[in-house]
């Protein structure tokens, strides 16, 4: 007897779940399964995102429908669109040898009247989103007053998304004689208060530890200057040449400008975000699903419960906010027993956190080095040779070979691989041989001053801003500005001189890191706020006049420099931050137009981008990670 069939599921579920190809139940389903078939009964479950909580309820509640009672039986609420629609496709593939069964998605962002319309045609469960559940309710669209199962799922990131009040109002909607099962990840306090408002007594089920992230995840952390953030993406991912991965940014605004410097970089990148439209959205998905997307730069909102397969890495590109998001974050890759990697870029302020997120998942960050320019060169040597090596030879290329040989006739067979594979190589030397390490060390790259210093704690920095008089700022209100927002001392930004369109102040060098995180790119009322150091000020500190005693580079020169020297401009684009949604379009068509080629970024990618700073790397070459195939 089959596994499922021990867990006393009947036969047209283990048909579909034959074709699906499962072939163990997962322990959520061991346990859940057997425990719904059986009682009627409340149930909570917490089981890591990837565990097969779908199938968990999705088998039992399949078989306990009538499908020949066309009635609303079950409402299943889970926090977005996608995994709505994820869910919805799931109980469609489990149930298709049951004749009348019908499930309906209903969530935002498309017609209401023809989802209720479908429900209307009879569908025994409905799939929804919070949302859109209850502005149904509200115009009297759907009768829930019968139903036998409720199910929330994810509840911790539907409570996380503010649908507090929602539910509560759907589920006040429903008979009390139901049964309600709750599967989430984690059991914060909201969680436990809906438990407790709306369930009796329900059979708990836990998985795994509490908390803890799912063992088929590894952590990494790679410490950087705020400034070598985008870089040190770009090197993760050229030293991930297979990488599959989910890139998650703090905002719209910064995901959207990543996504764009992906592109523009020449990888097969998208942004996924609230302000694409819902057709954008799902384009997006799609081409993520397929693989035409390498790296999907997302908003933690739009990523919710995105369920892709094979995802081999999650970047926190910004670490979230609120700690406990990391676990969602992580949860995208390592799915189905697959292993993953989650990695964080940070700087050497924010390492406390990672401490923090170590307690959460109750795992240890592994501390990692961004791979140097050699490194990530013999990587992708060896990934071409590698795929040489696998390449299965089409037999139409007989008919070129006469040709072929006369071209390259004369040449040796180690010349042959060496011109071969340089002509990938190439472009990544060329590229890389210019190029500084990227080590969390500040001040490792003292780019533009004039004496390369080191930046140390206790030596005060000064920076450029582009704000000034013109944005309404003096020198005292500019300095409480720079003050509150970075939550700085009363004495620790000081030497504030405004100009017309731009200004300068100092801080220590500890706070150089905060400095460039937080207020680079920071919005202000829509102005994109820009700051670089200026230069080292070796001048004393305290000078609280505001006049510049002339430790800074010469200020006059900065008219004209202004906009050319801004960091994040070295990719030479102005207008792509501006508006996010006007530059939509494009980047779809960018990576549609890539997908068969597959060599991409390697033509467009490292040829525009002048060094910074020609430094030689002086590095030795470090053992190769192996590579993830
Ligand atoms: P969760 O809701 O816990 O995050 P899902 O239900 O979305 O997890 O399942 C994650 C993936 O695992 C899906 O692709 C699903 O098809 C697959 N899966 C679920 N159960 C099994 C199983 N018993 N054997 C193999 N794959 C499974
Ligand atoms: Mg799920």
């Amino acid at each position: 007897m089959n596994k499922f069939e021990q867990l006393g599921l009947n036969e047209s579920l283990l048909l579909a779940i034959k074709d699906l190809g499962f072939e163990n139940p997962s322990e959520v389903q061991e346990k859940a399964i057997p425990v719904l078939l059986e009682q009627n009964t409340d149930l909570v479950a917490l089981a890591q995102t990837g565990t097969g909580k779908t199938a968990a309820f999705g088998f039992p509640l399949i078989q306990k429908i009538d499908a020949e009672n066309r009635n609303t039986q079950a409402l299943i609420l889970s926090p977005t669109r996608e995994l709505c629609l994820q869910i919805t496709n799931e109980i469609k593939l489990y149930s298709k040898y049951i004749k009348g069964l019908h499930t309906v998605a209903v969530y935002g962002g498309a017609s209401i009247t023809e989802q209720a319309r479908e429900v209307k045609r009879g569908a025994q469960i409905i799939v929804a989103t919070p949302g859109r559940m209850q502005d149904m309710i509200n115009r009297g669209l759907v009768n829930i007053k019968n139903i036998d199962f409720c199910i929330l799922d994810e509840a911790d990131e539907m409570l996380n998304m503010g649908f507090y009040e929602d539910i509560c109002s759907i589920l006040s909607d429903t008979p009390d004689e139901k049964n309600t099962w709750l599967f989430s990840a984690t059991m914060p306090a909201e969680v436990a208060r809906i438990a407790k408002q709306f369930m009796s007594t329900p059979v708990e089920i836990t998985v795994g530890h509490k908390n803890s992230g799912s063992a088929t995840v590894s952590h990494e952390y790679y410490v950087v200057n705020a400034r070598d953030r985008y870089e040190a993406l770009k090197r993760l991912a050229d030293a991930n040449p297979d990488i599959f991965s989910v890139v998650f940014c703090r905002t719209k605004r910064d995901t959207q400008a990543v996504a764009e410097k992906l592109i523009e970089d020449g990888y097969n990148a998208a942004a996924l975000h609230g302000d694409l439209s819902q057709a954008q959205r799902d384009g997006v998905m799609k081409s993520f699903r397929g693989r035409q997307i390498q790296m999907l730069v997302a908003t933690d909102v739009a990523a919710r419960g995105i369920d892709v397969d094979n995802v081999t890495h999650v970047v926190n590109y910004q670490l979230p906010d609120e700690i406990e998001t990391y676990n969602h974050r992580s949860g995208r890759t390592g799915r189905a027993g697959k292993l993953g990697t989650s990695i964080v870029i940070v700087t050497k302020s924010e390492l406390r956190k990672i401490h923090s997120i170590e307690r959460i998942i109750q795992q240890k960050f592994q501390e990692k080095t961004i791979p140097s320019g050699i490194e990530i060169c013999e990587i992708q040597l060896l990934h071409l040779a590698t795929k040489i090596k696998d390449t299965e030879v089409d037999h139409e290329i007989d008919n070129y070979l006469p040709a072929i040989n006369e071209v390259l006739d004369g040449l040796s067979k180690e010349e042959l691989i060496k011109k071969m594979v340089s002509v990938e190589f190439n472009r990544f030397i060329n590229y890389y041989k210019s190029k500084r390490d990227l080590s969390g060390e500040r001040g490792s790259d003292r780019e533009r001053s004039s004496e390369p210093r080191e930046i140390r704690a206790g030596d005060p920095v000064r920076y450029f801003i582009n704000i000034g008089a013109r944005d309404d700022f003096d020198w005292m209100q500019l300095k409480d500005f720079i003050k509150e927002t970075l939550d700085l001392g009363r004495d620790d930004v000081f030497k504030v001189d405004v100009k017309e369109g731009f200004s300068f102040f100092n801080t220590d060098g500890e706070h150089t890191d905060k400095v460039m995180s937080i207020l680079n790119g920071y919005d202000m009322n829509g102005r994109r706020i820009n700051v670089e150091i200026s230069k080292n000020d070796g001048g004393g500190r305290r000078d609280h006049n505001g006049r510049n005693s002339g430790g800074g580079r010469r200020e006059g020169g900065f008219r004209g420099e202004r906009s050319g020297s801004a960091p994040r401009r070295e990719g030479g684009r102005d207008g792509g931050f501006r508006s996010d949604r006007g530059s939509a379009p494009r980047k779809e068509g960018g990576f549609r137009g890539e997908r068969s080629s597959s060599a991409p970024r390697r033509e467009g990618g490292f040829s525009d981008r002048a060094p910074r700073r020609a430094e030689s790397t002086g590095d030795s070459l470090r053992p190769r990670r192996p590579r993830r195939s």
